[in-house]
C-alpha cells in the first residue's frame, strides 16, 4: 500500500463560551490542520494536528502546513503501511516538526486499520478496555468559580481533575487549590498544572503551603533545570508535560527527575513514538496521560485508541477538547465524553469516518 495522494485542509474549531485561558495562552478558536492520505489501493487514512495557538508550544498552525508541504511531494509513492519506515522517511526530509509529522503517522495507522479490518488499538498492541477514563481541565480562574466547576465535574463522574494555575500572584493559586480540595476532597484525583508559568519560588510556595493536599504538580516551571533545582524541596509528585518534547528528553526525565508525564501525541511525533513512550513509562512504572493539545474527532480518536492500550496502572486518562468545541467531524460516531469516560470508537482504523464535506478549505494537494 503506497501513498498516492495527500490533501491538506485548514479547519476552524470555535471554542464554546468565549476564550479558554492558560498561563501562556488564551484561545477563542483553534486552527486545525487535517490530512487526507489516499493509497494506491483506494484506502483513505485521516490525520490531524492542532496547536493550541502559537504560544503554548513551539508549534503553530501555519508551521504545520508548511512542514507538510515541505515533505508531501516526496512522500508520494512511499509505503503507507510501514509506519516505522514512514517516520524515518519523514525524518530524512525534514528536521524536527514532529507535530506536523504526527498527522501523517496517524493517517497511516488509520489506513492500515481500514485496510486490514483492525482497530488502531489492536495495531498498537491491543486494547485492554473499550471505555477509557477522561479528566477535566479547568481554565485559570477565581477560587470560588474553579471550586464550583470542580464540584460539577466530580458530580459528572470524572475520575480526575486538572486545575490550571499560574501567570498571576501565587496567593490566588494557593486559594484555588484549597477551595477545590474543600469542594471535592478525595472524590477525584487532582493535578495542578502550572503550564510552565511559575518561577521556582512560586512553585515552592504553592507546594509547601498545600502540603496537606494530595495532588500531582504538572509542569510548574519552564525548563527541566528549574524543576530539577527545586525537586527535592517540593511536597508533591512532579509531572512533565510541555517539557517532554521528544523521546530522548523523556528518557532523561524518567531517570529520577519526574514522577510521571502529561503527554501529547502530536508533540512527540504521532502514534509510533507515542507507543514507544507508553512502553518506556510502563517499564519504569511512571504514570502518564494520553492527550493532545486540541483538535477534533481525528485527534480524539487517536488519543482514545492509544489510551485503550495503556496499562491501567499507569494510565492517568485522556483529555479531550470535545467539551470545549462545537460539533463533530463524524456526525454519527464522533468521540465524546460521557460521565467522565470515553467510549473507544468501534470499527476499523481510528473508528471514525469524517464527513468530507465539512472540510471546505483545501490548502494543498499533492
Ligand atoms: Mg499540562
Amino acid at each position: 500500500m503506497k501513498i498516492q495522494r495527500i490533501t491538506v485542509f485548514q479547519h476552524d474549531l470555535p471554542v464554546k463560551g468565549g476564550a479558554y485561558r492558560m498561563a501562556n495562552a488564551s484561545v477563542t478558536h483553534l486552527d486545525s490542520t487535517i490530512v487526507r492520505v489516499e493509497s494506491d489501493c483506494g484506502t483513505v487514512g485521516w490525520g490531524e494536528t492542532c496547536p493550541v495557538g502559537p504560544t503554548y508550544a513551539p508549534s503553530h498552525a501555519e508551521g504545520a502546513r508548511a512542514a507538510l508541504s515541505e515533505m508531501a511531494p516526496q512522500l508520494i509513492g512511499t509505503d503507507f503501511d510501514k509506519p516505522v519506515l514512514l517516520n524515518r522517511k519523514m525524518d530524512s526530509l525534514l528536521n524536527g516538526h514532529r507535530y506536523a509529522k504526527a498527522a501523517i503517522d496517524i493517517a497511516a495507522y488509520d489506513a492500515i486499520g481500514k485496510q486490514t479490518g483492525r482497530s488502531v488499538a489492536d495495531l498498537l498492541g491491543g486494547a485492554v478496555t473499550d471505555r477509557v477514563p477522561s479528566y477535566y481541565a479547568t481554565g485559570v480562574g477565581d477560587p470560588d468559580e474553579i471550586a464550583r466547576i470542580a464540584r460539577d465535574k466530580a458530580d459528572e463522574g470524572y475520575p480526575r481533575l486538572q486545575i490550571k494555575i499560574s501567570g498571576r500572584p501565587v496567593e490566588i493559586d494557593i486559594a484555588v487549590v484549597r477551595k477545590v480540595w474543600e469542594a471535592v476532597g478525595n472524590r477525584v484525583r487532582l493535578a495542578v498544572d502550572g503550564n510552565r508559568g511559575m518561577p521556582t519560588r512560586d512553585a515552592l510556595l504553592l507546594s509547601q503551603a498545600c502540603r496537606d493536599i494530595p495532588f500531582v504538580l504538572e509542569q510548574p516551571c519552564d525548563t527541566l533545570e528549574e524543576i530539577a533545582a527545586i525537586r527535592a524541596q517540593l511536597c508533591h509528585p512532579v509531572y512533565l508535560d510541555e517539557g517532554a518534547t521528544d523521546l530522548p528528553t523523556v528518557i532523561r526525565a524518567a531517570n529520577g527527575l519526574v514522577d510521571g508525564f502529561g503527554m501529547k501525541i502530536t508533540r512527540i511525533g504521532g502514534l509510533t513514538p507515542m507507543a514507544t513512550f507508553r512502553d518506556l513509562c510502563e517499564a519504569r512504572h511512571l504514570p502518564h496521560t494520553v492527550d493532545d493539545s486540541w483538535g477534533g474527532d481525528i485527534i480524539a480518536a487517536a488519543c482514545v485508541q492509544l489510551g485503550a492500550t495503556v496499562n491501567p496502572k499507569t494510565y492517568e486518562g485522556t483529555w479531550l477538547a470535545q467539551p470545549y468545541i462545537e460539533g463533530h467531524y463524524d456526525p454519527a460516531s464522533g468521540v465524546a465524553i460521557e460521565d467522565g469516560h470515553i467510549s473507544v470508537p468501534s470499527g476499523p482504523g481510528l473508528g471514525i469516518t469524517p464527513d468530507e464535506s465539512i472540510f471546505t478549505r483545501t490548502v494543498a494537494s499533492f
